[in-house]
């Protein structure tokens, strides 16, 4: 099955990082290193082993010095990991079967892993190619061990039931995998969805939803004393008159370049969001007076030059708060909110604050 676009993305991105590539050679070392002093200690070890084990182990360490110089790419090094193993426990069983010793022998019962690591570690679009090339060498080569040996009734036996588990284990991963995608495709539209809702579709900046979750992120509630910041509530005078008098698809397109505007001339540290209709909150992450109301003064004048068709004449009132005039976000809001209202109040087109306010 040919995998779109999304899903290419995210078979692409399911790859082992260097360093997790680096603790799973160590790990095989480890372990081929213990099987082969165990084997030899306990005198079980056969001549396949004596050689086999050495081979391994030095292979792995060739892997592992190749990795720290990152002269080669990780995929490329996890590939020659993988067909370490994989070779080791095909020989390793296709020896075990040949000479007639034995119809089905211990060695056989590991094959499984080989594809359990290629769907675990290699990226899957190699993954499926090289499962297929690891059944078929598995099962051509036990069936050419097994046939001079023994009767074709008792290695067809062997080779199918072999080919019959493989399969099952090629299947089952596979579906494993196809699940794992499917989750990751949901996990990413369910971020798409909040992203949306976070979003005002009007003017394409933070809605309140959106403002209250930077509020919760950068944990500005949590100890006042630690955060310092303003917050500047800006409202459009007479935006009620730009819609009688020009239309209200005219009045969004305002709203649209009012926060286009807005988010282009705040600092990218500053935040910026469209607390509802014509009204919008800018928060600023500093409480010193003097450069709140320079911005407040910077943004209250640029918006009124900003070229509008028809040529509509914006001006803007503003509330300022500041981050030690309430105990939580809410409570400085209001405080902003209370001088936006004194501004609206003293004639429009002006900013307030606590201390102009008194
Ligand atoms: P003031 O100077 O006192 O703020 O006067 P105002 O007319 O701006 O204030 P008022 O609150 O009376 O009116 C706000 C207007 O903003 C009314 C509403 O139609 C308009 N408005 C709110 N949201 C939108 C919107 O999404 N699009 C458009 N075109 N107009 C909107
Ligand atoms: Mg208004
Ligand atoms: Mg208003």
């Amino acid at each position: 099955m040919k995998p779109n676009k999304a899903d290419t993305l995210l078979l692409q991105t399911s790859t082992i990082s260097p360093t997790l590539l680096r603790k799973l050679v160590l790990f095989a070392i480890i372990c081929f290193s213990a099987i082969w002093f165990i084997d030899s200690y306990s005198g079980i070890i056969v001549s396949f082993d004596k050689f086999s084990y050495p081979i391994c182990i030095l292979a792995f360490i060739c892997i592992y010095l190749l990795s720290i110089t990152n002269k080669i790419q990780n995929s490329a090094l996890l590939m020659w990991a993988y067909t370490v193993v994989a070779g080791f426990l095909i020989s390793s069983s296709i020896w075990h079967h040949s000479l007639g010793q034995g119809l089905f022998l211990n060695s056989v019962q590991w094959l499984g892993l080989n594809y359990v690591m290629a769907y675990l570690f290699l990226e899957i679009k190699k993954a499926v190619p090289t499962t297929v090339a690891v059944f078929a060498v598995t099962v051509l080569g036990h069936f050419v061990v097994l046939i001079p040996n023994f009767p074709l009734s008792d290695t067809l036996g062997v080779v199918l039931n072999i080919a019959v588990a493989h399969i099952a284990y090629i299947v089952l991963l596979w579906t494993v995998v196809k699940l794992r995608v499917n989750n990751d495709k949901a996990l990413q539209q369910v971020m798409e969805f909040e992203n949306y809702a976070n979003i005002d579709l009007l003017t394409h900046i933070l809605n309140r939803r959106g403002i209250d979750k930077v509020i919760t992120d950068l944990d500005l509630n949590s100890d006042r004393y630690q955060h310092s910041y303003s917050m500047l509530v800006i409202d459009i005078d007479h935006f009620k008159k730009i819609n009688d008098q020009h239309g209200h698809l005219v009045g969004d397109q305002v709203l649209r370049q009012i926060a286009s505007h807005l988010s282009r001339k705040i600092h990218p540290n500053d935040i910026v969001g469209r607390w509802g209709g014509e009204e919008f909150l800018v928060m600023t992450l500093t409480n010193d007076r003097e450069k709140v109301r320079a911005l407040a003064e910077f943004l209250r004048s640029t918006l009124s030059q900003i070229d509008t068709s028809p040529a509509i004449g914006i001006t803007a009132s503003i509330g300022i708060a500041y981050s030690d005039e309430g105990n939580t976000t809410n409570d400085v809001f209001n405080v902003a909110d209370g001088n936006l209202y004194t501004a609206k109040h003293i004639g429009r087109n002006t900013i307030v604050d606590s201390n102009s306010a008194k």
